[in-house]
């Protein structure tokens, strides 16, 4: 498992890493490292062969699962397809979850944790371009 680090923390942000998502083993989440209060992110990696070792289900939060890499199967409730990289899945609320790696190589893989229906506005009507000096 590998550890995350928090590199640098301002009044505004936080930023941390868990390094490398194609040496990254197990599950790991980051919202305590970040101090997100939208959102749980986790990364996660499969090896070949190798599902979550459980199903779960979620009350209040959706689930959006991102695959980085590798490809398998994924199942809600009694339904089962295929994925791979570049696969974003959504799950709703109650209903079972799992995901199993069926490439040579690991899965890996993001999923962001959000309450259902809590998304309002959002980029063009959230955003607003501002007057900011350019330091980059
Ligand atoms: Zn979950």
């Amino acid at each position: 498992m590998s550890e995350i680090k928090i590199l640098n923390k301002g009044e505004k942000f936080a930023h941390a890493s868990v390094g490398s998502v194609h040496g990254f083993e197990g599950k790991q989440f980051v919202k305590d490292a970040t101090g997100a209060t939208s959102c749980e992110i986790s990364f996660g990696s499969l090896p070949s062969g190798a599902a979550v070792p459980f199903y779960h289900s979620h009350k209040a939060n959706e689930e959006n699962y991102i695959i980085l890499s590798g490809s398998g199967r994924f199942q809600v409730n009694d339904e089962v397809f295929d994925i791979s990289e570049g696969s974003v899945i959504r799950v709703a609320t109650n209903c079972d979850r799992n995901l199993k790696c069926t490439s040579d190589q690991p899965m890996t893989y993001i999923c962001i944790q959000a309450k259902e229906g809590s998304l309002g506005g959002y980029t063009m009507t959230d955003a607003e371009i501002t007057e900011r000096e350019n330091k980059l």
